[in-house]
């Protein structure tokens, strides 16, 4: 399977998650990133991921992602890679132990095509969702 067809099977597993599938960019979120650009975006998220969630034991793990805040943060909700337990519950990412860089690298290619679907779709309005999606 590539990379990408896993990413859908993983998109359809979140989809029957309600607490996952509430997430959305705001428009705020959408602005940052019009404003910063998606490669200082990928930037943040590798760092993000490198510091909060690739060390053996990361500090605070379970409480290290912010609700909101940044794009990222609500990507990492939506795709349940906000701490290793939700990393190793859903993505099968073993506690205790460093994650390698490419595994590193392959959750934020996760999250950043997380956030360039939400972009592809029209922002929420008054709290109701245009879905373009199947
Ligand atoms: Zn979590």
């Amino acid at each position: 399977m590539s990379e990408s067809q896993e990413f859908l099977v993983a998109f359809g597993r979140l989809a029957r998650s309600k607490f996952r599938s509430r997430f959305h960019l705001s428009a705020e979120d959408r602005k940052y990133i019009a404003d910063k650009g998606i490669d200082v975006i990928r930037r943040h998220a590798e760092d993000f991921i490198r510091t909060r969630l690739a060390p053996a034991c990361p500090p605070n793990d379970g409480r290290q992602t912010p609700m909101r805040g940044h794009p990222v943060f609500k990507a990492q909700h939506a795709t349940a890679t906000c701490c290793r337990g939700c990393l190793e519950k859903w993505w099968k990412v073993p506690k205790g132990t460093e994650i390698p860089l490419e595994r590193q690298s392959r959750i934020v290619d996760f999250l950043m095509s997380w956030i360039e679907k939400e972009l592809s779709n029209p922002p929420s309005q008054n709290g109701s969702r245009h879905n373009t999606g199947p």
